[in-house]
């Protein structure tokens, strides 16, 4: 989730697998007890959770992803390629059934079950913001990864290898989460958080809904497209902090964070922001810093709409994230449609806003105002 977002600029080739095939089989409910993170304790616990779109319980196969073992892979930044140690099998997910509630055997079948809910429910959400059901279909989570990340100098980098996870497309057939090695004694590994579950599929939707429209094309690395990898992070944790109702979502798996991601911070957009996305190349260009500025805008957007005083605490209603990430999910969709030659980072909020009613506008307006006022002048309905 941290480092490896300049893997999607690689002319990916190679790519030597075949997916699985979703079979059309027949979706069951099934309680299960898992690991989770109790935000009044701010510690993990035991929780009993119903997951709803398993077709397979036993191998973890199901509408929202397929989990996989013993997946291997090199990503060379140098020579610009993946390359497949080994290319990672069906699991076996082991539990004992006490009246109607399944309970994991053993640690990976709880840490594997807590992976597949986190994507489930991170798919569900999308669903009930305006995704068509089996918009993305057959991905894959790849569970345990061993990832050896080599950058552009032929190092093998080691800070990649543990307690991380992300998605990476590989071609439109073969799109996958990569969940790490993690181990528990560092807080919430970051696949038992359900933000951070959130935050890698937004990526997928992104992906689906804008990447693969644009006719420009991103493996050139072009410059402009800094814009919309800031919005892609932006936008991953707008839905992280929708789903969860936690402005800092990150926080119980990383506290020692670089740029911070917390979105109930104060964050006025700056004229660096603009030479950067402009000047730097792909690998040197920060997109987290973007991605803050979008998150905390349109949480504040969900706050004031949800009639909370500005820029203070406070939690908007589920009800209110979701009408926000009803507007964000359709901007989404509107930009991809629209497969911009160039892109900036207020072609998406004139398109935000025109998705708002007229209501919500104005309220909407003031806080680009305050946040935005360098390019305020360019957004359309507020004027
Ligand atoms: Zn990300």
């Amino acid at each position: 989730m941290i480092k490896m977002r300049s893997s999607i600029y690689f002319l990916l080739f190679a790519s030597i697998f075949s997916s699985l095939l979703f079979i059309g089989c027949k979706e069951s409910s099934y309680d299960i007890e898992m690991l989770a993170h109790d935000p009044e304790t701010d510690s993990i616990v035991y929780k009993v959770n119903t997951v709803e779109t398993l077709t397979d319980l036993h191998r973890l196969e199901g509408r929202a992803t397929t989990v996989l073992g013993g997946l291997s892979i090199e990503l060379d930044y140098q020579l610009q390629e993946v390359r497949w140690n080994e290319v990672g099998s069906s699991v076996a997910f082991n539990a004992l059934k006490a009246g109607d509630v399944y309970y994991p055997e053993d640690y990976s079948s709880l840490a594997m079950i807590s992976v597949y809910y986190g994507i489930e429910r991170a798919m569900l959400f999308f669903e009930s913001v305006g995704m068509e059901k089996n918009r993305l279909e057959n991905l894959e989570t790849y569970y345990f990864a061993e990832v050896i990340s080599i950058d552009e100098l032929g190092q093998i980098e080691d800070e990649a290898a543990a307690n991380n996870a992300f998605y990476m497309p590989i071609d439109e057939n073969d799109r996958g989460f990569y969940i790490l090695p993690f181990t528990i004694d560092v807080g919430v590994p970051l696949s038992m958080n359900p933000g951070v579950l959130t935050h890698e599929y937004t990526h997928a939707v992104f992906q689906e809904l804008i990447l693969d429209n644009l006719t420009n094309g991103l493996a050139a690395g072009q410059v402009n497209d800094n814009y919309l990898y800031g919005l892609n992070e932006g936008l991953a944790d707008v839905f992280a902090v929708a789903l969860t109702g936690d402005p800092d979502y990150i926080r119980p798996s990383i506290s020692d964070i670089q740029v911070t991601r917390n979105a109930a911070e104060i964050i006025e957009y700056k004229a660096v922001y603009d030479m950067d996305a402009e000047s730097l190349g792909p690998l040197q260009f920060n997109p987290y810093v973007i991605g803050a500025f979008v998150s905390a805008t349109l949480y504040e957007m969900e706050r004031r709409f949800q009639g909370l005083p500005s820029n203070s605490t406070g939690i908007p209603g589920l009800a209110m994230r979701q009408e926000v990430a009803t507007a964000a999910f359709s901007s989404m969709k509107a930009l991809g449609d629209y497969g911009a030659e160039y892109f900036v980072l207020t072609d998406f909020f004139n398109q935000l806003l025109s998705q708002f009613s007229a209501a919500r506008q104005p309220v909407a307006c003031q806080v680009l105002a305050e946040r935005y006022a360098i390019h305020y002048s360019e957004l359309e309905v507020c004027h």
